[in-house]
Protein backbone atom coordinates (compact mmCIF):
# COMPACT_ATOMS: atom_id res chain seq x y z
CA UNK A 1 0.00 0.00 0.00
CA UNK A 2 1.23 3.17 -0.76
CA UNK A 3 1.54 6.30 1.48
CA UNK A 4 -1.67 8.17 -0.02
CA UNK A 5 -3.68 5.15 0.40
CA UNK A 6 -2.16 4.40 3.88
CA UNK A 7 -3.66 7.74 4.69
CA UNK A 8 -6.76 7.19 3.19
CA UNK A 9 -7.60 4.50 5.15
CA UNK A 10 -6.55 6.27 8.35
CA UNK A 11 -9.05 9.07 7.76
CA UNK A 12 -11.41 6.95 6.35
CA UNK A 13 -11.82 8.78 3.24
CA UNK A 14 -13.60 7.18 0.21
CA UNK A 15 -14.77 8.75 -3.00
CA UNK A 16 -15.12 11.97 -4.17
CA UNK A 17 -12.20 12.93 -1.74
CA UNK A 18 -8.63 11.53 -1.81
CA UNK A 19 -5.09 12.02 -0.48
CA UNK A 20 -3.20 13.62 -2.85
CA UNK A 21 0.34 13.88 -1.21
CA UNK A 22 1.58 13.20 2.69
CA UNK A 23 4.98 15.57 3.33
CA UNK A 24 7.08 14.98 6.80
CA UNK A 25 8.28 17.98 7.88
CA UNK A 26 10.91 17.30 10.38
CA UNK A 27 11.87 21.03 11.36
CA UNK A 28 8.43 21.40 12.40
CA UNK A 29 7.25 17.69 13.68
CA UNK A 30 4.67 17.81 11.61
CA UNK A 31 3.39 15.58 8.83
CA UNK A 32 1.10 17.28 6.47
CA UNK A 33 -1.64 15.25 4.55
CA UNK A 34 -2.98 17.01 1.61
CA UNK A 35 -6.64 15.99 0.75
CA UNK A 36 -7.95 16.70 -2.39
CA UNK A 37 -11.70 16.36 -4.07
CA UNK A 38 -12.72 14.82 -7.11
CA UNK A 39 -13.68 18.04 -9.80
CA UNK A 40 -16.26 16.05 -11.57
CA UNK A 41 -18.34 14.86 -8.96
CA UNK A 42 -21.40 17.35 -7.68
CA UNK A 43 -21.53 19.62 -4.82
CA UNK A 44 -24.51 20.04 -3.02
CA UNK A 45 -25.49 22.75 -0.06
CA UNK A 46 -24.38 21.82 3.39
CA UNK A 47 -27.82 23.29 4.73
CA UNK A 48 -30.18 22.20 2.53
CA UNK A 49 -28.26 19.05 0.26
CA UNK A 50 -29.30 20.57 -3.00
CA UNK A 51 -26.77 20.49 -6.40
CA UNK A 52 -24.95 24.01 -6.69
CA UNK A 53 -22.54 24.91 -9.02
CA UNK A 54 -19.06 25.76 -7.18
CA UNK A 55 -18.01 29.50 -5.93
CA UNK A 56 -14.39 29.15 -5.53
CA UNK A 57 -12.32 27.15 -2.73
CA UNK A 58 -10.43 28.04 0.24
CA UNK A 59 -7.56 26.59 2.42
CA UNK A 60 -9.01 24.65 5.51
CA UNK A 61 -6.61 22.56 7.82
CA UNK A 62 -7.64 20.49 10.65
CA UNK A 63 -5.96 18.62 13.53
CA UNK A 64 -6.06 14.57 13.15
CA UNK A 65 -4.13 12.14 15.49
CA UNK A 66 -0.95 12.10 15.59
CA UNK A 67 1.57 9.99 13.35
CA UNK A 68 4.31 8.07 15.57
CA UNK A 69 4.32 11.35 18.05
CA UNK A 70 4.51 13.92 14.57
CA UNK A 71 1.49 15.97 14.55
CA UNK A 72 -0.40 15.60 11.91
CA UNK A 73 -2.95 18.05 9.75
CA UNK A 74 -5.28 17.23 7.25
CA UNK A 75 -4.62 20.27 4.39
CA UNK A 76 -7.49 20.68 1.93
CA UNK A 77 -8.96 23.21 -0.61
CA UNK A 78 -12.43 23.43 0.24
CA UNK A 79 -14.96 24.27 -2.25
CA UNK A 80 -17.52 26.84 -1.71
CA UNK A 81 -20.88 26.79 -3.46
CA UNK A 82 -23.05 29.43 -4.58
CA UNK A 83 -26.44 28.28 -3.23
CA UNK A 84 -29.80 30.48 -4.68
CA UNK A 85 -31.35 30.24 -1.22
CA UNK A 86 -28.45 29.91 1.43
CA UNK A 87 -25.64 31.84 -0.54
CA UNK A 88 -22.09 31.13 -0.89
CA UNK A 89 -21.35 28.57 2.20
CA UNK A 90 -18.40 26.08 2.52
CA UNK A 91 -19.20 22.38 1.66
CA UNK A 92 -19.55 19.64 4.58
CA UNK A 93 -16.45 17.41 4.55
CA UNK A 94 -17.06 14.05 6.08
CA UNK A 95 -14.02 14.04 8.50
CA UNK A 96 -15.13 17.35 10.75
CA UNK A 97 -17.77 19.12 12.01
CA UNK A 98 -18.23 22.83 10.39
CA UNK A 99 -16.38 25.22 12.73
CA UNK A 100 -14.36 22.87 14.05
CA UNK A 101 -10.22 22.58 13.58
CA UNK A 102 -10.36 19.17 14.53
CA UNK A 103 -11.24 15.95 12.96
CA UNK A 104 -13.94 13.87 14.59
CA UNK A 105 -11.78 11.20 15.67
CA UNK A 106 -9.01 13.39 16.91
CA UNK A 107 -12.33 14.78 18.88
CA UNK A 108 -13.60 11.50 19.88
CA UNK A 109 -10.24 10.85 21.30
CA UNK A 110 -9.61 13.99 23.48
CA UNK A 111 -12.89 13.23 24.86
CA UNK A 112 -12.17 9.95 25.94
CA UNK A 113 -9.25 11.09 27.37
CA UNK A 114 -10.59 14.28 29.25
CA UNK A 115 -13.18 12.04 30.73
CA UNK A 116 -10.15 10.40 32.56
CA UNK A 117 -7.45 12.50 32.98
CA UNK A 118 -7.47 16.56 34.13
CA UNK A 119 -7.41 19.03 31.73
CA UNK A 120 -3.93 19.71 32.14
CA UNK A 121 -2.40 16.45 31.42
CA UNK A 122 -4.69 16.53 28.06
CA UNK A 123 -3.39 20.06 27.53
CA UNK A 124 0.36 19.17 28.00
CA UNK A 125 0.61 15.74 26.42
CA UNK A 126 -1.79 16.45 23.34
CA UNK A 127 0.07 20.15 22.97
CA UNK A 128 -3.34 22.01 23.15
CA UNK A 129 -4.54 25.08 24.95
CA UNK A 130 -6.82 24.78 27.17
CA UNK A 131 -9.46 27.48 24.55
CA UNK A 132 -8.88 24.95 22.47
CA UNK A 133 -10.09 21.96 25.00
CA UNK A 134 -12.92 23.88 26.38
CA UNK A 135 -14.37 24.39 22.77
CA UNK A 136 -13.62 20.99 21.94
CA UNK A 137 -15.63 20.31 25.39
CA UNK A 138 -18.64 22.40 24.32
CA UNK A 139 -19.15 21.01 21.44
CA UNK A 140 -18.82 17.49 23.10
CA UNK A 141 -21.58 18.73 25.57
CA UNK A 142 -23.99 20.30 22.72
CA UNK A 143 -23.69 17.20 21.09
CA UNK A 144 -24.71 15.05 24.00
CA UNK A 145 -27.63 17.55 24.94
CA UNK A 146 -28.84 17.22 21.05
CA UNK A 147 -28.30 13.30 20.60
CA UNK A 148 -28.99 11.48 24.13
CA UNK A 149 -32.26 10.28 24.68
CA UNK A 150 -34.58 11.42 26.75
CA UNK A 151 -32.79 10.34 30.23
CA UNK A 152 -34.60 9.24 33.11
CA UNK A 153 -36.82 11.92 35.57
CA UNK A 154 -38.99 10.55 37.66
CA UNK A 155 -37.10 10.69 40.57
CA UNK A 156 -35.14 13.67 41.01
CA UNK A 157 -32.63 14.70 43.59
CA UNK A 158 -32.02 18.90 43.47
CA UNK A 159 -28.82 20.00 45.51
CA UNK A 160 -26.41 23.23 45.49
CA UNK A 161 -22.89 23.63 45.59
CA UNK A 162 -21.02 26.72 45.74
CA UNK A 163 -19.18 28.32 42.80
CA UNK A 164 -15.67 29.81 44.60
CA UNK A 165 -16.09 29.81 48.26
CA UNK A 166 -19.53 30.72 50.17
CA UNK A 167 -20.95 32.82 47.41
CA UNK A 168 -22.02 32.27 43.69
CA UNK A 169 -24.44 29.33 43.61
CA UNK A 170 -25.32 26.32 41.49
CA UNK A 171 -28.46 24.43 41.50
CA UNK A 172 -27.72 20.50 40.36
CA UNK A 173 -30.84 18.44 39.42
CA UNK A 174 -29.96 14.74 38.97
CA UNK A 175 -31.90 11.42 38.43
CA UNK A 176 -32.11 8.11 40.46
CA UNK A 177 -28.84 6.77 38.20
CA UNK A 178 -26.73 9.53 39.40
CA UNK A 179 -27.05 11.41 35.85
CA UNK A 180 -26.97 15.19 36.26
CA UNK A 181 -29.75 16.72 34.19
CA UNK A 182 -29.52 20.45 34.61
CA UNK A 183 -26.98 22.83 36.15
CA UNK A 184 -28.25 26.06 37.00
CA UNK A 185 -27.25 29.64 38.08
CA UNK A 186 -28.25 30.35 41.81
CA UNK A 187 -30.09 28.62 44.34
CA UNK A 188 -33.46 30.52 43.91
CA UNK A 189 -36.71 29.42 43.40
CA UNK A 190 -36.23 30.50 39.68
CA UNK A 191 -32.91 28.22 39.34
CA UNK A 192 -35.20 25.21 39.99
CA UNK A 193 -38.13 26.76 38.07
CA UNK A 194 -35.74 27.00 35.32
CA UNK A 195 -35.34 23.05 35.30
CA UNK A 196 -38.60 22.69 35.23
CA UNK A 197 -40.17 25.24 32.24
CA UNK A 198 -37.45 22.91 30.31
CA UNK A 199 -39.59 19.97 30.84
CA UNK A 200 -42.55 18.95 28.31
CA UNK A 201 -45.68 18.55 30.56
CA UNK A 202 -45.93 14.56 30.54
CA UNK A 203 -42.18 14.49 31.81
CA UNK A 204 -42.86 16.96 34.27
CA UNK A 205 -46.90 14.93 35.21
CA UNK A 206 -44.26 11.60 35.70
CA UNK A 207 -42.23 12.37 37.77
CA UNK A 208 -43.22 10.51 41.13
CA UNK A 209 -40.30 12.14 43.84
CA UNK A 210 -37.79 15.13 44.39
CA UNK A 211 -35.52 14.61 47.13
CA UNK A 212 -34.25 17.87 48.77
CA UNK A 213 -33.18 19.91 51.87
CA UNK A 214 -35.92 22.20 53.36
CA UNK A 215 -34.74 25.41 51.59
CA UNK A 216 -37.87 27.39 51.04
CA UNK A 217 -36.43 28.56 47.51
CA UNK A 218 -36.79 24.73 45.95
CA UNK A 219 -40.14 24.21 48.00
CA UNK A 220 -41.68 27.07 46.76
CA UNK A 221 -40.69 26.53 42.68
CA UNK A 222 -41.57 22.50 43.28
CA UNK A 223 -45.06 23.83 44.82
CA UNK A 224 -45.23 26.28 41.48
CA UNK A 225 -44.30 23.84 38.93
CA UNK A 226 -45.47 20.40 39.78
CA UNK A 227 -48.89 19.04 40.67
CA UNK A 228 -49.49 17.06 43.73
CA UNK A 229 -46.15 18.45 45.00
CA UNK A 230 -46.85 17.57 48.81
CA UNK A 231 -46.81 14.28 47.96
CA UNK A 232 -43.45 14.14 45.95
CA UNK A 233 -41.36 16.34 48.21
CA UNK A 234 -38.59 14.32 50.13
CA UNK A 235 -36.67 15.49 53.02
CA UNK A 236 -33.97 12.69 53.32
CA UNK A 237 -32.90 11.66 56.54
CA UNK A 238 -29.32 13.21 55.86
CA UNK A 239 -30.92 17.04 56.01
CA UNK A 240 -32.91 16.36 59.04
CA UNK A 241 -29.85 14.39 60.73
CA UNK A 242 -27.62 17.92 59.69
CA UNK A 243 -30.05 19.83 61.60
CA UNK A 244 -29.99 18.17 64.30
CA UNK A 245 -26.10 17.71 64.36
CA UNK A 246 -25.93 21.28 64.29
CA UNK A 247 -28.24 22.00 66.96
CA UNK A 248 -26.74 19.57 69.01
CA UNK A 249 -23.61 21.63 68.22
CA UNK A 250 -24.54 24.90 69.23
CA UNK A 251 -26.38 23.61 72.04
CA UNK A 252 -22.93 21.91 73.67
CA UNK A 253 -21.11 25.17 72.89
CA UNK A 254 -23.60 27.37 74.57
CA UNK A 255 -23.62 25.23 77.92
CA UNK A 256 -19.97 24.92 77.88
CA UNK A 257 -19.55 28.79 78.09
CA UNK A 258 -21.57 28.86 81.82
CA UNK A 259 -20.20 25.30 82.77
CA UNK A 260 -17.42 24.83 85.73
CA UNK A 261 -13.96 25.76 84.69
CA UNK A 262 -13.06 22.70 85.60
CA UNK A 263 -14.74 20.46 83.10
CA UNK A 264 -14.47 22.73 79.98
CA UNK A 265 -11.45 20.60 78.63
CA UNK A 266 -13.22 17.79 78.97
CA UNK A 267 -16.52 18.94 77.33
CA UNK A 268 -14.63 20.05 74.58
CA UNK A 269 -12.73 16.83 73.80
CA UNK A 270 -16.07 15.38 73.87
CA UNK A 271 -17.36 16.96 71.12
CA UNK A 272 -17.58 13.99 68.42
CA UNK A 273 -18.70 11.69 70.96
CA UNK A 274 -22.22 13.25 71.35
CA UNK A 275 -22.25 13.59 67.17
CA UNK A 276 -21.92 9.79 66.52
CA UNK A 277 -24.83 7.25 67.09
CA UNK A 278 -25.89 6.18 70.21
CA UNK A 279 -25.88 2.60 69.08
CA UNK A 280 -21.78 2.62 68.25
CA UNK A 281 -20.86 3.96 71.88
CA UNK A 282 -18.43 2.31 74.11
CA UNK A 283 -19.02 1.84 77.34
CA UNK A 284 -16.94 4.32 78.61
CA UNK A 285 -18.41 7.10 76.10
CA UNK A 286 -21.67 6.33 77.39
CA UNK A 287 -20.48 7.09 80.67
CA UNK A 288 -19.05 10.00 79.67
CA UNK A 289 -22.52 11.41 78.10
CA UNK A 290 -24.16 10.54 81.20
CA UNK A 291 -21.66 12.43 83.36
CA UNK A 292 -21.36 15.40 81.56
CA UNK A 293 -25.10 15.61 80.78
CA UNK A 294 -25.20 16.30 84.82
CA UNK A 295 -23.54 19.62 84.03
CA UNK A 296 -24.52 21.13 81.07
CA UNK A 297 -28.17 22.41 81.10
CA UNK A 298 -29.22 21.28 77.77
CA UNK A 299 -26.84 19.36 75.74
CA UNK A 300 -27.86 16.17 76.99
CA UNK A 301 -31.53 16.51 76.41
CA UNK A 302 -30.72 18.08 72.44
CA UNK A 303 -28.52 14.66 72.42
CA UNK A 304 -31.76 12.73 73.38
CA UNK A 305 -33.80 14.03 70.72
CA UNK A 306 -31.34 13.56 68.07
CA UNK A 307 -31.16 9.78 68.82
CA UNK A 308 -34.85 9.60 69.15
CA UNK A 309 -35.11 11.00 65.93
CA UNK A 310 -32.91 8.49 64.45
CA UNK A 311 -34.94 5.76 65.93
CA UNK A 312 -37.86 6.43 64.09
CA UNK A 313 -35.94 6.96 60.67
CA UNK A 314 -34.60 3.84 61.08
CA UNK A 315 -36.80 1.80 63.06
CA UNK A 316 -40.46 2.69 60.99
CA UNK A 317 -42.21 1.50 58.47
CA UNK A 318 -44.29 4.43 57.39
CA UNK A 319 -47.55 3.10 59.62
CA UNK A 320 -46.80 4.50 62.78
CA UNK A 321 -44.39 7.18 61.95
CA UNK A 322 -46.41 9.83 61.69
CA UNK A 323 -47.61 9.30 65.36
CA UNK A 324 -44.35 8.95 66.33
CA UNK A 325 -42.77 12.25 64.79
CA UNK A 326 -45.75 14.22 66.05
CA UNK A 327 -44.90 12.30 69.54
CA UNK A 328 -41.33 13.87 68.96
CA UNK A 329 -42.38 17.00 68.12
CA UNK A 330 -44.59 17.86 71.02
CA UNK A 331 -42.34 16.96 73.46
CA UNK A 332 -39.46 19.18 71.82
CA UNK A 333 -41.90 21.96 71.83
CA UNK A 334 -42.45 21.06 75.67
CA UNK A 335 -39.09 20.79 76.78
CA UNK A 336 -38.81 24.93 76.86
CA UNK A 337 -35.49 24.93 74.95
CA UNK A 338 -36.11 27.79 72.66
CA UNK A 339 -33.91 26.78 69.45
CA UNK A 340 -35.31 22.46 69.83
CA UNK A 341 -38.56 24.09 69.80
CA UNK A 342 -38.03 26.01 66.98
CA UNK A 343 -36.78 23.33 64.77
CA UNK A 344 -39.38 21.26 66.06
CA UNK A 345 -41.67 23.52 64.81
CA UNK A 346 -40.28 23.54 61.33
CA UNK A 347 -40.57 19.52 60.75
CA UNK A 348 -43.82 19.62 61.70
CA UNK A 349 -44.89 22.21 58.58
CA UNK A 350 -42.22 19.97 56.91
CA UNK A 351 -43.70 16.71 57.87
CA UNK A 352 -45.08 15.69 55.00
CA UNK A 353 -42.07 15.57 53.09
CA UNK A 354 -40.00 13.82 56.16
CA UNK A 355 -43.23 11.53 55.33
CA UNK A 356 -43.10 10.98 51.84
CA UNK A 357 -38.88 10.62 52.02
CA UNK A 358 -39.80 7.62 54.91
CA UNK A 359 -42.65 6.49 51.96
CA UNK A 360 -40.50 6.36 49.13
CA UNK A 361 -37.29 5.42 51.10
CA UNK A 362 -35.73 7.94 48.58
CA UNK A 363 -32.02 8.52 49.39
CA UNK A 364 -30.43 11.85 48.77
CA UNK A 365 -27.67 9.74 48.95
CA UNK A 366 -26.83 9.75 45.32
CA UNK A 367 -27.32 13.68 45.13
CA UNK A 368 -24.66 13.92 48.25
CA UNK A 369 -22.34 11.52 46.26
CA UNK A 370 -22.67 13.54 43.03
CA UNK A 371 -21.81 16.87 45.58
CA UNK A 372 -18.80 15.03 46.57
CA UNK A 373 -17.66 14.19 43.10
CA UNK A 374 -18.35 18.00 41.87
CA UNK A 375 -16.16 19.24 44.55
CA UNK A 376 -13.49 16.73 43.90
CA UNK A 377 -13.74 17.68 39.94
CA UNK A 378 -13.09 21.59 40.93
CA UNK A 379 -10.05 20.35 43.40
CA UNK A 380 -8.75 18.38 39.83
CA UNK A 381 -9.15 21.94 37.61
CA UNK A 382 -7.40 23.65 40.60
CA UNK A 383 -11.21 26.00 40.73
CA UNK A 384 -12.69 27.00 37.94
CA UNK A 385 -12.41 30.62 37.25
CA UNK A 386 -15.31 30.49 34.63
CA UNK A 387 -18.58 29.51 35.76
CA UNK A 388 -19.96 28.56 32.88
CA UNK A 389 -16.65 26.11 32.24
CA UNK A 390 -17.63 24.78 35.66
CA UNK A 391 -20.96 24.18 34.35
CA UNK A 392 -20.26 22.80 31.31
CA UNK A 393 -17.27 20.31 33.49
CA UNK A 394 -20.18 18.83 35.52
CA UNK A 395 -22.71 17.72 32.57
CA UNK A 396 -19.24 16.45 30.83
CA UNK A 397 -18.43 14.54 33.33
CA UNK A 398 -21.57 13.45 35.26
CA UNK A 399 -24.48 13.73 32.57
CA UNK A 400 -24.26 10.44 31.12
CA UNK A 401 -24.41 11.88 27.81
CA UNK A 402 -23.35 10.46 24.26
CA UNK A 403 -20.94 13.30 23.42
CA UNK A 404 -18.43 11.53 20.78
CA UNK A 405 -18.81 12.51 17.35
CA UNK A 406 -19.83 9.40 15.10
CA UNK A 407 -16.69 9.81 12.53
CA UNK A 408 -18.89 9.29 9.13
CA UNK A 409 -21.98 7.86 10.19
ZN1 LIG B 1 -29.01 25.67 0.16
Amino acid sequence: MDQCSLYEQILGLSSPWFVTGVELNKSQGEVVVQVDRDKHEPLTCPRCGRACPGYDSRERRWRHLDTCQFRTQVVVQVPRIQCPEHGCLTVNVPWAEQNSRYTLLFEAFVISWLRAASISSVSKQLRLSWTAIDNIMARAVQRGLANTPERESSQLAVDETAFRKGHDYITIVSNRLGQVLAVEDGRSQHSLGRFYDSLEDNRKKAIKSISMDMSPAYLRATFDHIEKAHRKIAFDHFHVAQMLTKLLNETRKADMKQADQSLRQEIHRSRFTWLRHGASLELEQIQQIQLLSNSLKHTGLVWYFKEKAREIWKGYRVKGARAAWNDWIQLAQLTGIRSLSALATQLEKRLFGILNAMRFRASNGLAEAINRQVQALKVRARGFRNKERFKRSILFHYGGLCMAPNPYE
